[in-house]
């Protein structure tokens, strides 16, 4: 395991140890007690302004209310959660917007999920259809077993009618096409590693969308990492749990949870550092985890998690490497997912891009794309959603290129919905600089030689 320095937990919400008499919020987590975050806000509203939901929707009272006023409310025992809480779509930007370090996502997953849990029936539609979504790493297995015919059925307008009548999702967007061969049946065909190594290795948590639906960023991931000597681990994983927490099914990101840790925990063993392509799944083990579970290695399975760009921009010269490298003149309108900012990786993907002979990256600016997973597939929430991502699709159209770049999955499907443009992986295009063209025959040779 790598031992090159981390960011310490300085300026992560709710890593304070202040002493504090506990009350207990929340049944199924006896450990946690958020009053000390309640009382740390000093109601300034920085939070309420950096809503992305709160700008468009008047009737959302805000992240302010949802978390420190709340659960201040709270103490009192008749007093329920609000169901506006339904209506935060977890895109975690009052996180990094509170000037006191009040763990807002926090407060609002633990809120959501006791509001789920008392005042959600069980029969309800709504309940019924965050459920599915919240769980695609159930359902996506049976559709990529017939992958062709399930994007012709998913496919059909008749099928989106009745998804939006009978269970409330969206008819407005496209479904992701399942991929005909998944990235873990490509992995096993390959036979696994093409590099050993003991002192380079990662276990890659590759999460849903890039197994079932974008085996080639997973790709681009092995190749790039096995260019720089890397053995990679494809340890078994459930979902991270980002659909879950903000759905509200803790109980089921708890079963998904625990399952990773316990298996990325054995790769942390086998001397691997974890890396995740999608920045909701590093954001998830890395915050999420430790914020609501206490699974024995939560804590260091969350310190050794990275997200993919940034453990090679750490351990190796990455922009050294890209130096000199050239792709076939690329235009990309990039965006930062709010996921990534709340690590502190938003500025990381335009940098790196600006090594690259003939790429030319535009940042498209600092606005929510406005899907946030699951929050734009609800037919409720679809036309909030829309609304939050205009700023993102029109600095998109405005920038001089035709093609989008994110790290998210979901602010990918939203981009190309709102512009119709293709939308690539930061590491697809590191892999077509690293791995394509005639400079990397002499690389390849290094790498065997090491
Ligand atoms: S997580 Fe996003 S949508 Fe929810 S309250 Fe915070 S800023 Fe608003
Ligand atoms: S930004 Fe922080 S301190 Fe300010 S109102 Fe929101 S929670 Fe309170």
């Amino acid at each position: 395991m790598s031992d090159t320095e981390r960011p310490t937990d300085d300026g992560v919400p709710g890593t304070e140890d202040d002493e504090f008499e506990p009350v207990q919020v929340f049944p199924e987590a006896a450990e946690m007690d958020l009053r000390p975050g309640a009382d740390d806000c000093y109601k300034c509203s920085t939070c309420d302004t950096n809503c992305p939901v709160a700008e468009v929707d008047d009737e959302f009272p805000g992240p302010k209310f949802q978390g420190p006023e709340q659960w201040r409310l709270k103490r009192q025992d008749d007093h329920d959660i609000d169901d506006s809480v339904m209506k935060c779509s977890n895109c975690m930007r009052c996180d990094s917007a509170c000037p006191s370090e009040v763990p807002l996502s926090q407060m609002h997953n633990t809120a959501r999920g006791e509001y789920v849990e008392e005042n959600m029936s069980t029969f309800s539609r709504e309940y019924l259809r965050n459920r599915l979504l919240a769980n695609y790493r159930r359902l996506a297995p049976l559709a990529a077993t017939f992958p062709r015919t399930a994007n012709f059925v998913m496919g059909l307008s008749a099928t989106k009618w009745i998804g939006e009548k009978v269970l409330g999702i969206t008819s407005e967007r496209e479904f992701p096409e399942f991929a005909t061969e998944t990235f873990r049946e490509w992995w096993t065909k390959r036979g696994g590693a093409h590099v050993e190594s003991d002192e380079n290795r990662i276990a890659y948590f590759h999460g849903c969308y890039a197994n079932y639906n974008t085996p080639e960023v997973a790709k681009a991931l092995v190749r790039v990492y096995e260019h720089f000597g890397y053995e990679v681990m494809v340890p078994e994983q459930s979902c991270s749990g980002t659909p879950m927490f903000a759905n509200g099914t803790l109980e089921d990101a708890r079963r998904a949870a625990e399952t990773n840790v316990e298996a990325l925990a054995a790769a942390l063993e086998d001397g691997a550092d974890i890396v995740a392509s999608c920045s909701s799944c590093s954001m998830s083990i890395r915050q999420e985890y430790p914020e609501l579970f206490d699974f024995e290695d939560t804590a260091a399975v969350a310190e050794n998690t990275w997200d993919a760009v940034e453990y090679l921009r750490v351990h190796e010269d990455l922009e050294g490497e890209l130096a000199g490298t050239s792709v076939d003149s690329a235009a990309f309108a990039y965006h930062a997912p709010c996921h990534s900012r709340n690590q502190g990786l938003d500025g990381q993907t335009i940098e790196l891009m600006s090594a690259i002979d003939g790429v030319e990256a535009h940042d498209v600016g600092d606005s929510c794309s406005g899907i946030s997973g699951t929050y734009g597939w609800k037919a409720e929430h679809y036309e909030t959603s829309m609304k939050i991502g205009e700023e993102m699709f029109e600095h998109m159209e405005s920038a001089p290129a035709e093609t989008g770049l994110t790290e998210c999955p979901t602010c990918s499907m939203q981009m190309e919905h709102g512009t119709g443009y293709e939308i690539k992986h930061t590491l697809e295009v590191i892999e077509a600089a690293l791995l394509e063209g005639d400079h990397d025959a002499d690389r390849r040779g290094r790498q065997e030689a090491r």
